[in-house]
């Protein structure tokens, strides 16, 4: 986005708006922690604010300033159509194409006119926004608006609120700073944040130290279900709905599983594969290190995208033909998995 846009949403916002903020479905970390740091920045300058969820949030998420004012359209679809309708501007973040939120809630922000504002770090962005503001570089959408609030000059209004959602998404996306899209900028953003008031210890231990009994006993499942094959420097895991259950699945549980296929040493892609019965999808998530892109193999061949090393994607057929599918592709990219760890 340049210059003079930011000017124009400045000018925009400068008089109180009725706005809607909208994470994708299963919101994560940075999607709920950048709509909530907008949301607290926002509310300084009187607009009517709303972040509407398509779905709940997991329970490791709970706690963020600000998420017990989240409208769920899942759960208040009535209300949430309402607001969407009434709304004169509308956020999207962390999510570029508009399935993302979900059937139901994408026909009717189809059928609505607001401004759109995209904020978002995920490549090749769908076209339905009047602002984009994207850039596939930057570690997260939580860093990313943090910078659109330096462009709109008002670094001085992040409080501990806004500091605390902020370090979320930027400590969930970059898997506590170790993933290659953290950089020194991402450092020194960080860095303002604790001085802002973020509590970096207290957030992590919010996220990461609240594992239930079953979450343990699943990921231990997990790991006896992980398949390698050598071949292809790939591993996977598989979940079936009645593992899920006997193992009482709460929504989150499985966030992170996949990275342990990825720590084994010459495994440069990983694969996670999740039954949802109730959906009746199998929800997928791919990483990588290195060059292998599998925001490429998921737009390809399982309905998804994201990034270079990180990508989500979903399939309608069984768990077992899904998994033979994924291993039969896999030949096709002989030469870009033969690459080094
Ligand atoms: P996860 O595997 O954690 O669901 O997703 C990994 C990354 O890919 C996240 O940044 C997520 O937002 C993104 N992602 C997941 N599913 C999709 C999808 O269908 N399309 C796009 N463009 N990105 C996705
Ligand atoms: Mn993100």
């Amino acid at each position: 986005m340049i210059l003079d846009q930011f000017q124009e949403i400045k000018q925009l916002l400068s008089t109180p708006k009725k706005i809607a903020i909208i994470p994708h479905r299963n919101p994560d970390g940075d999607a709920y922690g950048s709509c909530l740091a907008l949301y607290h920045y926002l509310l300084k300058f009187n607009h009517q604010v709303t972040v509407i969820s398509p779905n709940d949030c997991p329970n490791f998420l709970k706690w963020l300033p600000g998420e017990e004012d989240i409208v769920v359209f899942e759960n208040t679809t009535v209300k949430a159509t309402q607001i969407l309708k009434e709304a004169e501007i509308v956020f999207t973040l962390d999510f570029n194409a508009l399935h993302r939120v979900g059937e139901k809630m994408q026909k009717v922000l189809e059928n609505i006119s607001p401004i759109y504002v995209m904020i978002d770090h995920h490549q090749q962005p769908d076209d339905f926004a009047n602002f984009t503001y994207v850039d596939a570089a930057v570690c997260s959408t939580c860093q990313m608006v943090y910078q659109f609030i330096e462009k709109l000059e008002h670094l001085d209004f992040i409080d501990k609120n806004i500091a605390t959602c902020l370090y979320t998404g930027i400590l969930t996306d970059t898997g506590s700073f170790r993933f290659p899209a953290t950089t020194s900028t991402t450092h020194r953003i960080v860095a303002n944040l604790l001085d802002k008031g973020a509590n970096n210890s207290e957030i992590y231990n919010k996220i990461h130290n609240v594992s239930t009994y079953g979450r343990l006993q699943l990921l231990g499942k997990a790991l006896q279900n992980m398949k390698i094959v050598e071949a292809y420097q790939t591993a996977y895991i598989t979940l079936s709905q009645s593992e899920l259950n006997k193992f009482n699945f709460q929504k989150g549980d499985t966030e992170g599983f996949v990275n342990y296929a990825l720590s084994l040493k010459n495994v440069i892609f990983a694969a996670i594969f999740i039954e949802d019965k109730k959906q009746g999808i199998i929800k997928i998530s791919f990483r990588s290190v290195g060059d292998f892109s599998v925001n490429e193999f998921s737009r390809s061949h399982f309905n998804g995208g994201g990034h270079t090393n990180a990508a989500g994607g979903r399939s309608d057929v069984s768990l077992e033909k899904t998994v033979t599918k994924f291993v039969d592709l896999l030949p096709q990219y002989n030469e870009d998995l033969k690459l080094n760890k």
